[in-house]
């Protein structure tokens, strides 16, 4: 099978990452005792070609997830084998759950038409990736420290995008890996959010020491000047949609009224088709949980 180069970024001399795939941005820490892999691409053939790339400097010693969105936890599939598998506790409990709502392997597939359509003969069917996929092998409350060769991984339980949100920091190379607590550049996702424990992750992360690279969990890689700016759109998100409810404007007028199209930037890598998506999804569910009707039903 052909496959197109990946455009991999070295941020450290130790640290990879991808930040121009659609979903979210894999990465791998490279240590004396072999590589950590932070996330999976979504796309199948770019999760074979980032494995690739990993395994060309050492073997895969842990592969850590930072959440439970399918563009982080579908392409694990494709690292099969490749060490334990971490994540936390409240991850592991709805990971690639086939009851969901939304099927988590159906809308995985959506993408693979118009992103990767290479990756027809890759992909098993449903069935079968369901009971053979591998689920976390080291699953954790609380926070986790891993010593692999001479680097330290910390995993920091940061919930509020998600319940069993991962921060990754590695002293070592001055990175924090922040997975989707930042969206760099990019319309912000927070349909499946707390608010209010997301900024109080993003505080966590602020007061990291020993951190010059952030690696979001979408767009470029920044600073920890940016959490400022994500701080930012999360309340200006809060505040709209409470203004909204204050005014008494139904979940519908809400929607139609509070959007940020134009101010949070485009959507990230391939997704742009879901502008309206995630503007009323994003609206809707603050105005479940801020609107009297919503904490009647103990959203
Ligand atoms: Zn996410």
């Amino acid at each position: 099978m052909a496959t197109a180069p990946l455009e991999l970024e070295q941020v450290t001399p130790n640290v990879y990452t991808t930040t121009k795939l659609r979903g979210c941005n894999p990465s791998f820490i490279v240590t004396s005792a072999g590589v950590v892999a932070i996330d999976t691409p979504q796309l199948p053939t770019r999760a074979v070609a980032m494995r690739g790339e990993a395994e060309s400097r050492g073997p895969l010693r842990y592969l850590i997830n930072t959440e439970n969105h399918v563009d982080h936890i579908f392409g694990n599939w494709w690292y099969r084998g490749a060490g334990e598998i971490v994540m936390h506790q409240a991850l592991y409990d709805i990971f690639m759950d086939p009851k969901a709502a939304l099927d988590p392997f159906d809308y995985a597939l959506e993408a693979i038409p118009t992103d990767d359509p290479d990756a027809a003969p890759l992909i098993p069917d449903r069935e079968f990736y369901y009971d053979n996929l591998p689920r976390g092998t080291v699953v954790f409350t609380g926070d986790l420290t891993l010593r692999v060769g001479d680097h330290t991984i910390r995993c920091l339980w940061t919930p509020g995008h998600t319940p069993g949100q991962l921060a990754v920091h590695v002293p070592e190379e001055r990175v924090v890996f922040t997975g989707d607590t930042i969206f760099s550049g990019c319309q912000t996702w927070l349909m499946t959010s707390n608010v209010d424990q997301w900024l109080e992750a993003l505080e966590r992360i602020r007061a990291l020491p020993d951190v010059d690279y952030v690696v979001p969990g979408h767009g470029p890689v920044v600073t920890l000047d940016y959490i400022q700016t994500q701080r930012a759109v999360l309340l200006r998100w809060k505040a709209a949609v409470a203004d909204a409810v204050s005014k008494g404007w139904t979940r519908e007028e809400t929607i139609a009224r509070v959007r940020f199209d134009d101010e949070f930037g485009p959507v990230d890598v391939g997704q742009g088709y879901m502008m309206d998506h995630i503007q009323n999804n994003n609206a809707g569910s603050l105005w479940d949980k801020l609107s009297a009707t919503g904490y009647a039903k103990g959203r």
